[in-house]
């Protein structure tokens, strides 16, 4: 291409000479090169001489210039990052980033001017915009419109993708909240649902590796993006989120930068699976107040619901908790005015007592949407927000679950911060639910969780078309939307009915091994263990036992085999102990020989069949290991954990 663009270049002495700079990470086999090509501002992005993403367009327009063309490569600076960290909630908890780094300035036609900026690991590249001030040190502050930044994938690349909602619809108009489906091997020109595009992350396979692509560092400076319809390009939110309030643009000030954007590459699956830039690019926006604490919780609402949200059902779900050693409950929607707030201080108290935390529900309107459910109204604002905190410390509560934000418009991405903020200076830990994709906040913000952020387990109680879905979708998560960030699924289900007598209503469709292996291939540092109270009589011995030893907390990551959406077999560790756990959507039992031999692993959790092929229970066995390689059979939507 090179060489094709000098001969043009020479064929028309008049025209400027296209620039092209390139940069190459660490190992030297992951390059970014951007060119001025015809005064278009591209990317294009290669792993081993591959081509992950063909020549794409870099720019965006702000209300005080066009940066979508016209422009011209000014200059260049290398630099090269190395820096370590360490996590406790996530995959892996000491982190090492070593990236070459470029950054490129561009003026447009105006000569005015901004640069990309590009950080480049062994499988990451991460780029930015800078936007400085202009001539005579203004504007001070801009608003950035739109941008053209685009993904071009390799002819005969396959997505693996979900759909962004239209706003305003759904459940009291509560949408969009990233509970949408996906879809797997489809055709990159096939238009999303709504016509919205599709949310982040998005997994593409292409003819030569898998592309990963993201963003991170997203906070009260800017808005959550998408990524449009296809030809892809990044995409601002939609006018009508949040009931038509709030900018779908994002307001900035000068010098400013927009998010990360991230692509995760590799010719198999392992660098999606594993990878860390979600964190690696982002800083602690503010200190912990405190050390947090991690753990499982139960959660009476996903099966006995509305009606359990009473003083004496939530006792049982203490009591629970605390016969399974787990360390939350939590108590779900309408507390406020089903259980009251006085006792709520006695449950509190209670829950203290039998060495259980807990943490309350709380809608996050507001003004956004129709969400009915109460505590309302106390949120969205800092004044009765800091009342409602300083209420929570005094009453040993630890935890808030905050549920229906309205989209990703820049104010929205303010209410996030906000009541993070404020939660942390009372040491109080947030998951969101209704809710938009984290975007490097486990780092950015110390007591940040969990989101929802995927069609989550309250599918699988509300239909049997999720119930029949729920494999597929486990089976899909740690390849896109698990990968770049803590995911709240919602629940190790144990039941085998839908229901709280456990005999009505539709059946799960997975299998015991494969809900206990969730709980090690769904990485969240505070996860839900969705048993319920008649499961401490039902369940036998050797599962409970399995139940009671999840840890929720993890020192490295690392992916064994797997398929987005049809098997997926991750070995995580806990201190030096280390954890393989499989989960299998296929429709016939699968047969895996894997190799184990440098994990220290005694023992195995699996189903058990009968001659037929049914399902008779679960067995712990000793793990025996021949030549080092582990042979395993999962059952259809069965799973196996080897510790
Ligand atoms: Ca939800």
């Amino acid at each position: 291409m090179k060489k094709l663009m000098l001969s043009v270049a020479m064929l028309l002495p008049l025209a400027a000479m296209a620039r092209e700079v390139s940069v190459t990470s660490p190992n030297g086999k992951l390059v970014v090169t951007v060119c001025d090509d015809n005064q278009q501002a591209t990317y294009a992005v290669t792993l081993d001489s591959r081509q992950m993403l063909l020549p794409s367009a870099l720019g965006f327009k702000a209300d005080f210039g066009d940066f979508t063309q016209k422009l011209t490569i000014t200059g260049s600076k290398n630099a090269h990052a190395d820096h370590t960290y360490e996590m406790r909630q996530v995959k892996q908890s000491k982190m090492h980033y070593v990236a070459e780094q470029l950054t490129i300035d561009f003026e447009n036609a105006k000569g005015q001017k901004m640069s990309a900026e590009f950080s480049v690991s062994n499988n990451d590249v991460a780029f930015r915009y800078l936007i400085p001030r202009q001539k005579n040190d203004n504007p001070k502050c801009a608003v950035i419109q739109s941008e053209s930044t685009a993904f071009r994938l390799p002819d005969g690349t396959t997505t693996f993708i979900t759909p962004q909602s239209s706003p305003m619809v759904g459940w009291e108009r509560t949408k969009p909240s990233y509970e949408e489906g996906y879809s797997i091997d489809a055709a990159m020109t096939a238009r999303s649902q709504y016509r919205q595009g599709y949310t982040f992350p998005c997994l593409f396979h292409a003819p030569d590796g898998w592309v990963l692509i993201s963003e991170t560092g997203v906070d009260s400076h800017y808005c959550g993006s998408h990524l449009s319809d296809y030809p892809y390009t990044i995409a601002y939110p939609m006018v009508g989120e949040n009931n038509g309030n709030g900018t779908a643009t994002a307001g900035i000030a000068l010098p400013g930068k927009t998010p990360w954007r991230t692509i995760t590459v590799g010719t198999n699956l392992k660098p999606i699976v594993e990878t860390t830039i979600a964190y690696d690019v982002v800083e602690p926006l503010y200190e912990p107040s405190q050390d947090y604490s991690y753990g499982r919780y139960t959660w009476s609402w996903l099966i006995w619901q509305d009606n359990s949200i009473n003083y004496d059902d939530q006792v049982k779900f203490i009591d629970l908790a605390s016969a399974m050693g787990y360390e939350f409950c939590l108590v779900d929607n309408w507390w406020d005015q089903n259980i009251g707030r006085d006792r709520i201080v006695e449950l509190s108290k209670y829950a203290q007592s039998k060495g259980v935390s807990l943490m309350l529900w709380y809608n996050s309107n507001g003004h956004e949407n129709d969400a009915p459910q109460t505590p309302r109204n106390c949120l969205d604002n800092s004044i009765t927000r800091d009342r409602e905190m300083a209420w929570l410390k005094s009453i040993g509560v630890k935890g808030i679950k905050v549920d229906f934000f309205g989209g990703d418009k820049q104010e929205t991405m303010k209410l996030y911060e906000d009541i993070l903020f404020d939660a942390n200076r009372y040491g109080i830990q947030c998951i969101f639910h209704g809710c938009t994709l984290p975007r490097g906040w486990e780092r950015m913000y110390p007591n940040y969780v969990a989101s929802e952020a995927v069609l989550a387990s309250e599918n699988v109680y509300f239909s049997e078309g999720a119930a029949i879905r729920q494999a597929f979708d486990l089976t899909l998560h740690p390849f896109c939307r698990n990968a770049v960030g803590t995911m709240d699924w919602g629940g190790v289900i144990m039941n085998k009915f839908l229901s709280k007598d456990n005999k009505s209503r539709h059946t799960r469709k997975t299998t015991d091994a494969f809900e206990i292996a969730s709980a090690y291939t769904n990485q969240t540092a505070i996860q839900c263990i969705a048993m319920q109270p008649n499961n401490l009589q039902e369940l036998p011995q050797q599962e409970l036992e399995v139940l009671k030893a999840i840890p929720t907390t993890w020192d490295e990551t690392r992916f064994i085999d797997g398929y987005p959406g049809r098997y997926v077999v991750l070995a995580r560790r806990h201190g030096d102990k280390w954890y393989i756990a499989g989960l299998s959507a296929q429709k016939t039992p699968l047969t895996l020989t894997i190799d184990l031999a440098a994990y220290g692993l005694t023992q195995q959790f699996t189903d058990q069949v009968d001659k037929k092929g049914r399902i008779t229970g679960t067995a712990v066995t000793p793990l025996k290991l021949k030549k080092g390689k582990l042979t395993i059979t999962m059952q259809p939507n069965g799973g196996f954990l080897a510790y």
